[in-house]
């Protein structure tokens, strides 16, 4: 393994934060005292670039488009002016959040979650597919101020009446190009339609191809855009290497890596289902104690 050249990526991470020229604190953002702790709690010191950007544009009603990609810390920068708005007196749902996946659903609200730490009398709610629904409408009906959902789901929902969204505030569009990869272009249009008038829409997007601006001009109201350069994927806390090899030697070298490294537990990600069908079918014939994971298997 050593004759193989192992590069080591630069974090500009760490190098991207302290460039900031205005190091804006949570404190100029006004926040309660319970939001204000319940960041604390969860370690953030400084709002990140896409959050100093965002939030003040949020609290002030705007409509944003933002570009930004997963790891910025979007989900506080939209997450926090939401819960900010909401009044928890009236048990009707204020906020809507779509995303595209099941796993992103439960992340952001979790993100959510971690942000009402305080606020116990505040309920976020994540709705998508694959969950039974009968739990979902049982939340529903006890009445929720924030939902988090899949276009699906969310659609589902709403033919059977079960969410209403005569009195959302705000609607989120997170990982917009995603949903519309994934085919939601029409239910986000039908979402977004039963949303009332006056009310504020945000996207959020890593890229902003044309449907996505289509979107942006059918359904946000003189958006303000805002935009992190140097959105890394990234923490200083990990060591990140790469290794140049050809397809016939991978899976050699991945073995003697194992080997080497002598790893408890590993993730490794393909491109491709099939991908992972075979590799791991490969790296079991080694003797390795492997098993894959991919979209064809039932949950
Ligand atoms: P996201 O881009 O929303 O998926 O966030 C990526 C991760 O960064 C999540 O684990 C957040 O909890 C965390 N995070 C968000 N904002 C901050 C901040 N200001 N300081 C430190 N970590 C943060």
């Amino acid at each position: 393994v050593h004759n193989i050249p192992v590069r080591h990526l630069m974090s500009s991470y760490a190098k991207w934060w302290c460039d900031m020229n205005t190091r804006i604190q949570f404190s100029d953002f006004n926040l309660s005292q319970e939001v204000g702790k319940a960041i604390e709690d969860m370690g953030f010191e400084e709002p990140s670039p896409i959050q100093a950007l965002a939030i003040p544009k949020i609290q002030a009603g705007r409509d944003v488009t933002a570009q930004a990609q997963t790891g910025t810390g979007k989900t506080a920068a939209f997450g926090i002016p939401i819960i900010e708005k909401i009044d928890p007196a009236q048990r009707r749902v204020q906020a809507l959040v779509l995303c595209p996946t099941r796993e992103l659903c439960i992340q952001i609200a979790e993100e959510f979650s971690n942000l009402l730490a305080h606020l116990p009398k505040i309920t976020v709610l994540p709705v998508y597919g694959g969950q039974p629904i009968e739990r979902q409408l049982r939340a529903l009906q006890a009445g929720v101020h924030i939902v988090i959902g899949t276009p699906g789901r969310v659609m589902d929902h709403l033919d059977r009446r079960t969410l209403v969204l005569n009195n959302v505030k705000t609607a989120v569009l997170d990982e917009a190009d995603q949903m519309l990869d994934m085919g939601f272009r029409d239910d986000i249009e039908r979402i977004l339609k039963l949303v009332p008038q006056d009310h504020q829409t945000l996207l959020f997007s890593a890229t902003l191809p044309q449907p996505i601006i289509d979107i942006s001009r059918r359904f946000q109201n003189k958006p303000e855009f805002v935009r992190v350069e140097y959105a890394e994927l990234t923490v200083p806390q990990i060591e990140q290497t790469y290794i140049e090899v050809r397809e016939r030697e991978k899976l050699d070298v991945l073995c003697r890596l194992i080997d080497l490294e002598d790893p408890k537990l590993a993730i490794i990600f393909c491109n491709t289902k099939r991908r992972a069908e075979e590799l791991s079918g490969k790296v079991r014939a080694r003797g390795y104690r492997a098993d894959e994971l991919h979209g064809d298997m039932k949950q």
